[in-house]
């Protein structure tokens, strides 16, 4: 393809991405196709010759919008939202064109550079203590991570590399295999899979405290569980703390559990995952006081914060664990500036990066501060309206406290009465919810997800859920 073409195709695509983001609401939010649908309406083969333009375009309503589910539908409330906005698309076009794999600073400055500086520009917009940020002088800095099990995984590892240096420091003559097979990570039994799974793939074992009855985990616990394991010769060396579970969206209390982390030596790590989006408004803040403990913080703009993914934003109090633990440092990888910029292919798992910051940059720029808060507000208040309408139902119950946009309710009936309503309601086929369970009590979980959404869509949600009540009543009848 040369470049007019690329130019009509490029200009045909951006009006057909606009159309469809548009009239989104217009669309089946979940698709109706059995597996397999889209092998049979596809040549078997790729093509000799090639094709137009023209012809891939026509294909798209084809082959494959009957198969996708529109997540940025304001129909659509299952799991927690992703980023999707003009800016963040255009500036994808861009880091396409760009293209450079940015991992070290000379493989492509600006792609470094404009990152150290957004992760600055953002922890300011958090209010994210100096010591993590790269302007502060220090040895703190954040890093664009693919996703929030990555910075999971990438703190649990610097982790584990800095208690081994400590341990060894006090016991010289101790293997380093007996030393990791005593430690001993913490989280919530409400943590998301992806921090187990860090335990699993960094080969340590993870203890997974209780939390209270509002579904925190609560300093005590976790002091409990590490006095226990210290009893037991183990070695505690790493805790994550979640604000914004996944299930409920309930808020660990990093103002305990961070001091205890601190007292036992351990690298306390946050999971923000969805939540820390809301940390750019002052009012949200308080849920997240005890930051000053941390060593490293993690949440994702991909979700709620009108970035494309993927972009996982993480800051670390001294990276240096990261950048020992991680470096091999072959010929072709060195250059002459080593050492006077990060070099974030040390920060990561992978060799190589996209040039992920432009999107922060363009959407930080063309939103401002002001209506990234004002979609925050917005996706609350929208929770808090739909919250509303489920406690104005005396058949309904609300399961956990509403702080963000996420609405976890159900049915006061049994848990197979609740998971026939929300069959009902994803076979209607008009809204998309998915459900969770805490404590054995199956409910349904209502997440405000598009930027499109508007007071009605919470009514109009509120309406599908009644009229698939009235269906599971009436089947249940018989
Ligand atoms: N942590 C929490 C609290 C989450 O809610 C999620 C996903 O929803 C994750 C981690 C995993 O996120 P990612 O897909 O970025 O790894």
């Amino acid at each position: 393809m040369e470049a007019p073409e690329f130019k009509d195709f490029a200009k045909e695509m951006v009006d057909y991405i606009a159309n469809y983001l548009e009239n989104i609401r217009e669309r089946r939010v979940l698709p109706e196709v059995s597996p397999g649908y889209l092998r049979p309406i596809i040549p078997d083969e790729a093509p000799i010759k090639p094709e137009s333009w023209q012809a891939v375009m026509s294909d798209i309503e084809r082959v494959i919008m009957p198969g996708v589910t529109h997540w940025h539908s304001p129909k659509f409330h299952a799991y927690f939202p992703t980023g999707n906005s003009y800016p963040a698309i255009v500036a994808d076009m861009l880091s396409g064109a760009i293209a450079c794999i940015g991992f070290s600073w000379i493989a492509s400055p600006a792609c470094t550079e404009l990152e150290v500086v957004m992760l600055d520009w953002l922890g300011k917009m958090l209010d994210l203590p100096e010591e993590f940020l790269a302007c502060s002088g220090g040895r703190g800095g954040g890093v664009i991570q693919g996703t929030a099990s990555e910075a999971t995984l990438v703190a649990l590892l610097g982790a584990k590399a800095k208690k081994l240096q400590e341990v060894k420091k006090e016991h010289p003559d101790w293997e380093d295999s007996v030393i990791l097979s005593k430690l001993v990570a913490y989280t919530s039994a409400q943590a998301h899979s992806s921090v187990e799974r860090a335990g699993l793939l960094g080969g340590v074992r993870f203890r997974l405290v209780e939390p209270d009855e509002n579904f925190q985990m609560r300093g005590e616990a976790l002091e409990e569980a590490i006095k226990r394991d210290i009893e037991d010769g183990l070695i505690p060396f790493y805790a994550v703390v979640t604000l914004g579970t996944t299930s409920a969206c309930t808020f660990d209390r990093l103002d305990e559990c961070g001091p205890v982390g601190n007292r036992y030596g351990l690298w306390v790590h946050i999971d923000a995952a969805y939540a820390g989006s809301a940390f750019i408004c002052p009012e949200y803040r308080h849920l997240m006081r005890g930051i000053e403990t941390a060593d490293s913080f993690n949440f994702n703009p991909h979700k709620w914060l009108l970035v494309n993914f993927d972009c996982s934003a993480m800051w670390l109090k001294d990276p240096t664990w990261l950048v020992n633990a991680f470096n091999v440092d072959p010929l072709y990888l060195k250059h002459e500036m080593q050492g006077s910029a990060p070099d974030y292919r040390h920060w990561q798992i992978p060799l190589g990066r996209r040039f992920r910051a432009l999107k922060l940059w363009f959407v930080l720029r063309l939103y401002g501060i002001e209506n990234l808060q004002a979609h925050i507000r917005r996706h609350c208040g929208f929770a808090k309206q739909f919250e509303g309408l489920v406690l104005k139902d005396p058949r309904f119950e609300i399961v956990a406290k509403v702080q963000m946009g996420l609405v976890c309710f159900r049915l006061k009936e049994s848990n197979e009465l609740n998971e026939q309503l929300l069959k009902s309601i994803n076979s209607r086929g008009n809204v998309h919810m998915v459900p969770s369970k805490i404590n054995g009590k199956y409910f349904l979980r209502m997440a405000v997800c598009s930027r499109f959404t508007v007071s009605e869509d919470m009514e109009y949600t509120w309406n599908e859920v009644k009229a698939a009540t009235e269906e599971t009543l009436a089947n249940n009848k018989h």
